[in-house]
């Protein structure tokens, strides 16, 4: 019943940056906030190469309860300074329900992670919380399940819904998860939200971010999510994707290469 397709609106009036079919949004930044320094090197390194919000995860959904979880509060602290002092919108995930009013008071924008894209109570609880909302597709989910989720969200009254595919599970284990780049334009047409594109967690290999990202533009997703780090060798989550300073540049050359589709 939306004939057409819908621009959302992230940040601050009078700073707010699109997504959606006018622009092609690249957002980028450290998969995990680890210190003030190491998230403000790389939203400089993002901003530098024309990134135009920043990522970094505060609350981080790990597989192994033994894995790096974050610095929770603390994080979301540094990333807000950080997003401050580069003018960068921030986008953060928000992991439990009880956490989605501290940090929407802090992110410019909400991310819902893979992992929960059917928690419910969650989806519900960032419909109510006043931010646009960043929603990952389920990493076993169909694309109807996904675009269900998001009527999660918007049936508490916020529809500040961008699309994020992100990969799903298949049998081919050369890639951590495997793009479904059809969803992109699947997506699309059966909804007017903005449909981005995460090539960083899709692939797990950086080698991969670029082309995925070139495959991005080409279907004409609204926008790429990557993960850069200043160190990745040493970085506290998701090291083997993010990208270096070099890498980053290259995508950003493709993105102001390959205009995307009108
Ligand atoms: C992330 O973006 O930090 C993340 C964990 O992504 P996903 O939920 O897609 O795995």
């Amino acid at each position: 019943h939306h004939p057409e397709r819908s621009t959302v609106w992230v940040g601050k009036v009078g700073a707010q940056v699109p997504i959606g079919p006018m622009t092609f949004t690249f957002i980028a930044g450290p998969c995990a906030v680890e210190t003030p320094e190491q998230t403000l090197e790389a939203a400089i390194m993002a901003k530098a190469a024309g990134a135009t919000l920043l990522r970094g995860g505060a609350y981080k959904p790990r597989t192994s309860p033994y894995a790096f979880q974050g610095l929770g509060r603390k994080g979301l602290d540094i990333l807000a300074a950080v997003g401050e002092a580069t003018g960068l919108p921030v986008v953060t995930e928000v992991v439990d329900a009880r956490d989605v009013a501290e940090v929407a008071e802090q992110a410019d924008m909400l991310q819902i992670g893979t992992r929960n894209m059917a928690n419910f109570g969650l989806l519900q609880a960032v419909g109510e919380a006043g931010k646009p909302v960043l929603l990952k597709r389920g990493m076993t989910a169909t694309i109807e399940e996904w675009l269900m989720a998001a009527e999660y969200v918007a049936q508490r009254g916020n529809l500040d819904i961008v699309l994020c595919e992100r990969g799903i599970r298949t049998f081919e284990p050369a890639t951590r998860n495997t793009l479904d780049i059809s969803a992109v334009p699947i997506a699309q047409s059966a909804s007017h939200l903005p449909v981005i594109v995460d090539p960083s967690h899709a692939a797990g290999r950086r080698d991969l971010v670029v082309p995925l990202a070139r495959a991005a533009i080409g279907v004409g997703a609204d926008g790429v999510i990557v993960d850069v780090h200043p160190d990745p060798e040493v970085a506290l989550c998701d090291g083997p994707q993010a990208l270096h300073g070099s890498e980053l540049r290259a995508l950003a050359q493709a993105v102001r290469q390959l205009p995307p589709l009108v």
